[in-house]
């Protein structure tokens, strides 16, 4: 893409976009909710549909000039449906974490209590942390891994539900390397009247690419960022049901279905206008991933992931559950003696151009700020091109770097490899260039 307007008017944003494609070419991206959207989508986002004010939904706007909006988040909408098996989609949330909000604002009422998985255990900071508003205004349950297995176990997450008769029960991950059971979790929503909320965030490029299952034909509601493994613009979309299963309970005085719930708790309830240039981005990506080529890519993420765990376990590096199932892992650094040092093993990998994050691992005694784990994934490595010889290359240089973190002058050396790993997979070869 050409830019050579942003270069005349403002070369100090256009240097810091140059700087960072470069940091991006020239390194290896393993943080795994991190992806590189296609040049179609960047150009979609980059429209003049960024101008455009469309408070509602098609057909049933405020202000005037829709005709071509309409069409645009229609596609986006009928794309969303088809591309995920869902009755209904909402492609207003202008994130992941909105999207959660608009959930629970659509479905509890203040000091309601929901399940989740505990932060610590790999969930997420909008399911229930007290610094988050799903932690401050309702009453949030948590559920953990195992301590042993480092596994779901549904036997305890039942007896919790049974206890506790919680309104909502979210299954989702951010951290945890093996699939989500989403069956188990909505026969257990039925038996306790729990709305279910499957936050598939991360893997919902696994989801539609056939490699992790669907939870859109059992749960209630299905909430997904655009931006992770499912490769399009940052947003997120919304999937439910149509009907309430729960309206004689729950939501007996509203006219609502839950379709009608969902999207007004998004708009008026919490959003104004939607960014249209981001819903023409995620309808782009929506297409894109309804290729024969996304399944291949999301085949290869796993494959890619299981080279990278495997290449690490066999240089000793222990990863939480002993594997992957997904598109992450998590290095637990406690058996190499470096228990919270997290931040220290993640500022040596930057130093040797591998970017990952610090990450607490299950039962960690460590701080969130100092933790004892490292996370990897492998949705980006994957878009560039990279197989599982390169994963095992990359394995190689994380696992000298955690052995001897300290050691300033290895880490230049491994960044010198990996440039050059990396050269022979470029991303945005003609973006920065000036006519
Ligand atoms: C990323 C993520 C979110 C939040 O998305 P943002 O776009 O960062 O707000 C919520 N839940 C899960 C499970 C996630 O992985």
């Amino acid at each position: 893409m050409l830019m050579n307007k942003l270069h005349e008017t403002d070369p100090e944003i256009y240097e810091t976009i140059v700087n960072e494609v470069n940091r991006i070419e020239n390194g290896v991206e393993l943080i795994p909710s991190e992806n590189f959207v296609s040049k179609s989508v960047m150009q979609a986002m980059s429209s003049v549909f960024t101008n455009k004010y469309s408070e509602g939904y098609p057909k049933k706007r405020y202000y005037g000039g829709q005709e071509h909006v309409d069409v645009m988040e229609q596609l986006a909408i009928d794309r969303a449906k088809e591309l995920f098996s869902a009755e209904h989609a909402n492609v207003h949330p202008y994130s992941g974490s909105p999207a959660n909000h608009a959930v629970f604002f659509a479905l509890m009422e203040l000091g309601d209590k929901f399940m989740d998985m505990n932060l610590g255990s790999g969930g997420h900071l909008t399911h229930g942390s007290p610094v988050n508003f799903s932690g401050k205004h309702y009453r949030n349950v948590p559920y953990f891994v195992d301590r042993e297995t480092e596994l779901l176990d549904m036997d305890s997450i039942r007896k919790i539900a049974e206890r506790e008769k919680p309104k909502m029960i979210i299954s989702s991950l951010t951290a945890y390397p093996r699939e989500l059971p989403f069956k188990e979790f909505c026969e257990i929503c039925k038996d306790v009247d729990a709305y279910s909320l499957a936050d598939i965030n991360h893997i919902a490029g696994l989801v539609v690419g056939g490699v992790h299952p669907s939870p859109c034909s059992d749960t209630d509601v299905t909430t997904t960022t655009t931006h992770k493994s499912l490769r399009g613009p940052r947003g997120a979309i919304i999937l439910s049901k149509v009907e309430d299963r729960l309206h004689d309970k729950y939501h007996p005085d509203s006219k609502k279905n839950l379709a009608q719930l969902i999207d007004s708790a998004v708009f008026p309830g919490l959003q104004g206008g939607p960014h249209n240039h981001t819903i023409a981005g995620k309808a782009v990506a929506f297409k894109e991933a309804m290729q024969p080529e996304f399944k291949e890519y999301a085949r290869q993420i796993v494959k890619n992931a299981k080279a990278l765990a495997d290449e690490l376990m066999s240089l000793r590096i222990k990863l939480v559950t002993d594997g992957t199932d997904n598109h992450l892992m998590l290095i637990d650094l406690r058996p190499s003696g470096l228990s919270g040092r997290g931040k220290q093993v993640q500022n040596a990998l930057d130093r040797a151009g591998i970017t990952v994050n610090k990450n607490s691992v299950p039962y960690d005694e460590s701080s969130p700020f100092n933790p004892s784990g490292i996370r990897l994934g492998t949705p980006a490595v994957t878009s560039r091109g990279m197989k599982e010889s390169e994963m095992q290359v990359i394995a190689q240089c994380i696992a000298l770097v955690i052995k001897d973190y300290k050691d300033k002058a290895q880490q230049v050396m491994i960044k010198e490899d990996i440039a050059e790993l990396v050269s022979g997979f470029p991303l945005y070869p003609d973006l920065t260039v000036l006519e």
